[in-house]
């Protein structure tokens, strides 16, 4: 028995409404859950694709462009913080010139480009603003709302994803933002597990005795600072280093004891290095460093620093030490802001450094020699 006021007797013209409408109710119910079902295999399938991206090009493509097309949203840029350059020298290493991702922005500090991210542990959404969302989205046209997702490392935010939308209703701060805060979680992982992968890469390729980069990570690194360098007017300088008759340490106290010279010998060089430079070893006795945004009278002053660097004795173990020195030649090069063959500039400059270097050799050694234009 169910209690409360007998129900009034409903015709039967009231029941059949009443069933219709419940019946309308219910097919939109099972509509929104199928829908909703829709939905969160939509996102499980993006979360997928990021979690599947094999290399950090890869993930940071189908996190910008892949999310775009997805969601079908004008624009999707990704800002990464990235102070000491790091994951844009791993791109390089990868052979991937940074430029060529187009949606993805590297800065010293996201706070410089958008203040907002200072305290954001949230997705922030919200009206496009010109002012305050323009340097995030460098290449979007006009957009009508944006969602900022941070994905956060370490208790604060290490890079921000930007969501762009033309419709101004599509990022409104009143939607649940929980799928985009999930989103920005398993992205802020990918992001982290990609930059390991690239950091194992990059450890397998540089030269296991003085740590230096490879040849090829070179090649790909001059480059991109020869693009920058046109960019900015800048010159880009090569010093090709040769250590002098070095088979005779070889010769006189074997192998080994020549392994423990070119790692004191490399590390001296390293102690008159900047930060920005990028030392390779080039074969057996013999290195090249790019020093970007240098004059070539400014390399040779490095150079000659390098030099004295090397000239108290190096410590061979067991009481020896030997003196050693090197030969050196630099040489440097100021591509065009709309030079295209920056493959053959990089080809002529470490040419004419090597050249540098033969004639130091030829004139005595322990000495350096500069071309002063390329
Ligand atoms: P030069 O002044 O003309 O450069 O004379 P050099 O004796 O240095 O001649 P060269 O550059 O032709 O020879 C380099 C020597 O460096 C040959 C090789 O025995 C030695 N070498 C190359 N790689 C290594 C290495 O990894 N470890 C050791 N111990 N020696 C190496
Ligand atoms: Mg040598």
């Amino acid at each position: 028995m169910t209690g409360g006021p007998p129900r009034p007797a409903a015709d039967g013209a009231d029941l059949r409404r009443e069933l219709a409408e419940l019946q309308a109710r219910h097919r939109e119910l099972l509509e929104a859950a199928g829908a909703n079902e829709e939905k969160l295999q939509r996102s499980l399938d993006r979360e997928l694709r990021l979690m599947r991206a094999e290399t950090l090009p890869d993930l940071l493509r189908e996190a910008t462009t892949g999310l775009a097309r997805s969601y079908a949203l004008r624009s999707v840029a990704l800002v990464i913080e990235d102070p000491s350059h790091e994951l844009r020298h791993l791109l390089i290493g990868l052979g991937e010139p940074v430029g060529e991702l187009g949606h993805v922005q590297f800065t010293d500090s996201l706070v410089g480009i958008t203040p907002l991210a200072a305290h954001l542990s949230r997705p922030w959404l919200g009206p496009y603003r010109r002012a305050d969302h323009d340097l995030l989205f460098r290449h979007g046209p006009p957009l009508g709302s944006v969602a900022l997702v941070p994905l956060i490392a370490g208790g604060r935010p290490l890079a921000l994803l930007c969501l762009g939308a033309v419709e101004p209703e599509r990022f409104s701060a009143d939607l649940a933002s929980d799928f985009l805060q999930r989103l920005g979680t398993v992205l802020a992982i990918c992001l982290e597990n990609a930059a390991n992968r690239a950091r194992v890469l990059r450890s397998g390729l540089a030269d296991y005795l003085t740590g230096w980069q490879s040849r090829r990570y070179l090649n790909a690194r001059l480059r991109e600072e020869l693009a920058r360098a046109g960019r900015h007017g800048t010159t880009v300088t090569c010093v090709m280093i040769d250590i002098d008759h070095f088979k005779a340490i070889n010769d006189t106290y074997g192998h080994l004891v020549g392994d423990e010279a070119l790692k004191e010998i490399t590390a001296r060089i390293e102690s008159q290095m900047r930060a920005s430079d990028t030392a390779a070893r080039f074969g057996g006795d013999e290195f090249a460093l790019l020093l970007p945004d240098s004059s070539v009278a400014s390399a040779a002053q490095f150079a000659e620093r390098v030099r004295k660097a090397l000239e108290p004795p190096v410590e061979l173990g067991a009481g020896r030490t030997e003196r050693v020195t090197v030969s050196i030649g630099v040489a440097g090069a100021a591509p065009g802001r709309a030079e295209r063959d920056l493959k053959g500039i990089g080809e002529r400059l470490l040419g004419a450094a090597d050249e540098a270097l033969y004639r130091a050799k030829a004139h005595g050694r322990n000495r350096v020699e500069v071309v002063a234009d390329t």
